[in-house]
Order: C-alpha cells, then sequence, then structure tokens
C-alpha cells in the first residue's frame, strides 16, 4: 500500500484596477493584444515600479482568513530568468519574507496547513499561430499582481484537493480579493505529489520521488489528475520501477498525465533583494483595519445558513456556492418577515422552507443553467416574498404557483396582478365550485354511472375533469370531496 502526500501551489490573480508596478489597467478580458502597456510593465530602460498597496491589502486580508501569520517586516525580491515573456528578465516577487506564513484551512475537520502566500507580478503570454515559424508576445498580463498560496503536503487524495481548492476560490470570491476563474486562467493550481509506502499500519516509509502537474485548468482536472497520479505511480511501484523526478501536464481528451520535462537541477534564480522598492512594514493598526474589513466566510454562512433559517447541508451549500442566490434568498426571508406572523416562528421556518426550495429548483431549473445574477433577475424579493406567502396561505395552489413564477421571471410582475389578471386564485367560493361540479357531472353521466357500479377509477376522470374546468385553481381534496357527497 502506498500513501500519497500531495501539495499545492496555487497562483490567483488580483483583481485590482491597475497593474502591480504601474498604473496600466489590470483587465483580464481585454482582446486587443498590448493595449494596456508603459514603460513601467514592458521595461523600458530607467523606469522605475512602484508598488500597488491595494496588491498589498489584498493579500494581507487573503492571509488573515486564512489565518496566517502576517509579517511585520516584508520586502520584495527579484527572481531572475530569462523567457520571452518576461521583459525584465527577472520577476519581481517574494523570497525569504512573504507577506504571510503558517496558516491552515479546514477541509471536512482537516486542517490542511499553508506555508506561505505572497506577491508577485504575473508574465505576459505567448501565441503561437498554426504554423507560423515565430511566437507573438502580449503583454497585457504582465505586471498584473499575483497571488501565490503554497501549501504543506497535507493533501492526502484527489477529491481532497479538489474541494481545497474550490474552497479557496470560494474565499477569494467572498473577499473580493480575486475572480479566480480557472477556466479563464485567473486562478491556476499545480500539484506536487508523491507516493511513500506504508511498511505496517499507521507507519509511513520515506516520501518517494515528487512529481509535479501543471497546466490543469478545472477543479474536475485536479482531482482526475492526482486520481491518475496515484495510480500510475502505484503500478510503477509494485511492477520495481522508479517514479522519474519530472513535470508533467494533463492530456484532456485521453485524460492522462503526460511527461512535459524531466526536472534538471533546482534552478537557481539568484534571488536578491529589489533595489527598487522599498521595504514594508506593517504596524498593528494597519493589520487590524484590514482585519475589520473581513465580512463573512463561506464556512461562516454555512452554519448560519444551517441555525438560522433551519436549512439542510444541500440547500445551504448552493446558497454559499452561489453568493448572490444566497444574498437574494435573506432578502426574501426578511420579506417574509413582514407577512407571516412573527410570533409563529414554526409557520415562518416553514414558509422559508418553501422560499429555499422554490429558489434551489424552480429558479434555478427556469434559468436553465444560466447563473442566478439578482442585477439581471427581473423578480424582486418583494414579489418573491408575496409568491411564497400565497402559495403558503393556500391562495394559489402549486401547480398554479410554477406557472406565476414563470411569468413573473419573465416580466417582472407583481404575483397577485399576475394571478387576478389570469383569474388564477384557489377557488375559495364553494357554491361556485359545486356549480362547477354539477356541470361535469351532467356532462360525464357514463363516469357518474361507472363510479356508482363501484368503478373508483371514475372519480379519478371527474376531478380531471373539475380540475381542468377551474383550470387548477380548486383544492384537488375538497374536489373529490363534493365529488362524492353530490353523487
Ligand atoms: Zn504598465
Amino acid at each position: 500500500m502506498y500513501k500519497p502526500t500531495i501539495g499545492l501551489e496555487i497562483h490567483a490573480e488580483l483583481n485590482t484596477k491597475s497593474k502591480m508596478f504601474c498604473s496600466c489597467k489590470n483587465d483580464p478580458d481585454e482582446k486587443r493584444p498590448n493595449f494596456n502597456i508603459c514603460e513601467v510593465c514592458t521595461a523600458q530602460p530607467g523606469t522605475l515600479p512602484v508598488a500597488n498597496e491595494e496588491a498589498i491589502k489584498k493579500v494581507i486580508k487573503t492571509g488573515l482568513a486564512l489565518n496566517c501569520n502576517i509579517a511585520e517586516n516584508s520586502k520584495f525580491d527579484r527572481k531572475n530568468y530569462f523567457y520571452p515573456d518576461l521583459p525584465k528578465g527577472y520577476q519581481i516577487s517574494q523570497y525569504d519574507q512573504p507577506l504571510c506564513e503558517n496558516g491552515y484551512l479546514e477541509i471536512d475537520d482537516r486542517k490542511i496547513r499553508i506555508r506561505r502566500i505572497h506577491l508577485e507580478e504575473d508574465t505576459g503570454s505567448l501565441l503561437h499561430p498554426d504554423g507560423a515559424d515565430y511566437s507573438l508576445v502580449n503583454l497585457n498580463r504582465a505586471g498584473v499582481p499575483l497571488m501565490e498560496l503554497v501549501t504543506e503536503p497535507d493533501i492526502t487524495s484527489g477529491q481532497e484537493a479538489r474541494k481545497f481548492a474550490e474552497e479557496l476560490q470560494l474565499i477569494f470570491r467572498y473577499l473580493g480579493v480575486s475572480d479566480a476563474d480557472m477556466e479563464k486562467g485567473l486562478m491556476r493550481v499545480e500539484v506536487n505529489i508523491s507516493l511513500s509506502k506504508t511498511t505496517r499500519p499507521g507507519l509511513v516509509g520515506k516520501l518517494g520521488t515528487k512529481v509535479e502537474i501543471k497546466n490543469l485548468n478545472s477543479f474536475r482536472v485536479v482531482q482526475k489528475a492526482i486520481d491518475f497520479e496515484i495510480k500510475r505511480q502505484s503500478e510503477l511501484l509494485d511492477s520495481g520501477e522508479k517514479v522519474v523526478l519530472e513535470t508533467r501536464g494533463w492530456h484532456d481528451k485521453k485524460e492522462i498525465t503526460f511527461s512535459q520535462r524531466e526536472k534538471e537541477e533546482a534552478h537557481d534564480y539568484r534571488y536578491f533583494p529589489e533595489p527598487d522598492l522599498p521595504p514594508l512594514h506593517f504596524d498593528v493598526e494597519y493589520i487590524e483595519r484590514i482585519k475589520a474589513e473581513i465580512m463573512e466566510l463561506p464556512q461562516q454562512k454555512r452554519e448560519r445558513f444551517k441555525s438560522e433559517y433551519g436549512l439542510d447541508e444541500k440547500s445551504a451549500e448552493v446558497f454559499v456556492n452561489n453568493k448572490s442566490l444566497g444574498e437574494y434568498f435573506e432578502k426574501v426571508v426578511s420579506e417574509l418577515d413582514e407577512w407571516i406572523d412573527q410570533k409563529n416562528n414554526k409557520e415562518l421556518r416553514s414558509a422559508i422552507k418553501l422560499a429555499s426550495n422554490y429558489l434551489i429548483s424552480d429558479v434555478i431549473g427556469i434559468l436553465n443553467g444560466k447563473e442566478f445574477n439578482e442585477k439581471s433577475f427581473k423578480l424582486t424579493p418583494e414579489n418573491f416574498a408575496e409568491f411564497i406567502k400565497m402559495i403558503h396561505k393556500k391562495e394559489i395552489l402549486s401547480k398554479v404557483a410554477k406557472m406565476v413564477l414563470v411569468e413573473m421571471i419573465n416580466t417582472g410582475e407583481d404575483p397577485s396582478e399576475i394571478v387576478d389578471a389570469n383569474n388564477w386564485r384557489q377557488m375559495e367560493d364553494s357554491a361556485e365550485l359545486e356549480k362547477t361540479i354539477k356541470g361535469v357531472i351532467l356532462k360525464n353521466q357514463k363516469a357518474v354511472e361507472d363510479y356508482r357500479k363501484g368503478n373508483t377509477n371514475a372519480i379519478q376522470f371527474l376531478s380531471g375533469q373539475v380540475m381542468a374546468a377551474t383550470r387548477g385553481t380548486a383544492d384537488p381534496e375538497k374536489v373529490r370531496e363534493l365529488l362524492e357527497k353530490i353523487i
């Protein structure tokens, strides 16, 4: 048996307005190549960098949310290497004094330790046109603030790695530090994995050879690549072969990892302190001010949604993962407070449950794969709450409710207006309902005869006819009761 030891290196582009060391716009959606560039981020001689304070604050904020120690003294360093997408010939990064160290994030009650989080600048990007014997360089991304987070090798499975990365993405988004979109490359996950032999239960032999996996562009792929690598390395070790120290990539179609390059001796980046930027010093008040800006984090929200609204695990998860939907839900609940007798907590709870169910299954269903966004959602929380109240008080029945909901989402209209305009209100008037039932009985004498002869299916048919005649606005139980009474 082998025990996998997995560590992650995660890069996230910060969503600051401007780049890390110049005032160029930081816009990952800019399509025009080399549009957001200047003398500084293209490394013209004689230019000097100025550090973006917003980026520094965002990294500190992330560190605080992830239980890190924040450095009192920090600095930037030069990491020297040559690559065509790196105009300066070095990257400004942080070496021995990262902004944040020794944190952790709990995943399923297990602490995954975070070794460090530091701040650096992103590189430009290269484009290799099909069939051309040259490459193109786009420096829009050069100098964009990039946060690098390194975990300790505490992760033991592909699933755990995926959960960790997903939770981290949520935290970045809740903190508002990064959009962390993996498909757009705004968040990038690299995996380090090695297997060690478990000699006796609970006893692990020395660590095996480390393999690095890069270019993983989704959470699903992170999990799959790790699972694949555990299998591949186990099979190698079982057959007496050696695992090679190397960097591997992920082949999306074949769903396998493949060797990209064998690792040379550790690269010497000749780090030294960046002479063009002053060292950083943070006093306690500065850190405290940043800390005070941290709002509710995903895990706190999960707990609160369960205790405050009585939601189950799964529903709470939906609202936590879709922040906008969660906020909308809370607005609806506060509206419900006004509609529903607050002294009756049980009644409020059941209305809240109703609202949660309609949002999670019906609204999400109607949106049909499109992500919920309150800004583009026509239906206001007030109207949604009123709609829930109408169902709750049985003014409309569930079949009608679904039609009302579609109408409200399309037009943004008031539910009571929609219900009245279509005459969809539940038929309260027994006399009127009786009249309709008598009409149905007259028209369907054969079914009535069948029922009298003991064919119970006939009553089903008759109530179907009544429901159709009332266009779903009658209470089915009451219809049946009256039918039986009259016949
Ligand atoms: Zn610039």
